[in-house]
């Protein structure tokens, strides 16, 4: 291994990456930025960039301008570049905001989540980052709302945790 200042950026990168095999996730070890714990990584100009930006145009290409870089996975610190996606539906978030679907000014999620709205959660097919875009919330409560850790007490089940919910679908059930 070279001595850290002749490193190349992407060997840097590379250096805090626990990689495992090709499909499972690879798990940023490095620092990590803010609350939302994403990994954090000091660009060759000394930019600090999330590691899953960073690798998403190492790997696959430039991320277009108000576009995400999305985990399918669900995992903020992973950096395997098979489980990231570019967000698209900044569109259908702008277009909800712009029908007062989503208040504004409050940050706490049991304010910007309807019962209605945990339960179209619930029951969709789509992606938590697909569904935080279009509500307009942090995947966080999209996940918690999904798992049940908030508003148990809808009719909707929460579904637990597992590979392959995204292509289930859930039947709407009667409370008791
Ligand atoms: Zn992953």
């Amino acid at each position: 291994m070279p001595p850290l200042g002749r490193m190349t950026t992407p060997e840097r990168f590379w250096m805090k990456v626990a990689i495992s095999d090709p499909q499972s996730c690879w798990f940023w070890r490095g620092a990590q930025l803010g609350k939302r714990a994403y990994g954090s990584f000091i660009e060759s100009d000394g930019r600090r960039v999330a590691a899953h930006r960073y690798v998403y145009e190492l790997a696959i290409g430039p991320i277009p301008d108000g576009l995400f870089v999305c985990h399918s996975c669900d995992e903020r610190l992973c950096v395997n570049p098979r489980h990231l996606f570019l967000g698209t539906d900044l569109d259908n978030k702008r277009d909800m905001w712009a029908k007062g679907r989503i208040p504004h000014g409050d940050r706490h999620w049991n304010s910007r989540l309807t019962d209605e709205m945990v339960a179209e959660i619930r029951t969709s097919t789509e992606r938590n980052c697909d569904l935080a875009l279009r509500f307009g919330v942090a995947r966080a409560t999209i996940s918690n709302a999904r798992r049940g850790i908030t508003r148990s007490r809808l009719s909707v089940p929460a579904l637990p945790k597992s590979r392959g919910w995204a292509r289930r679908s859930v039947p709407l059930q009667e409370t008791a």
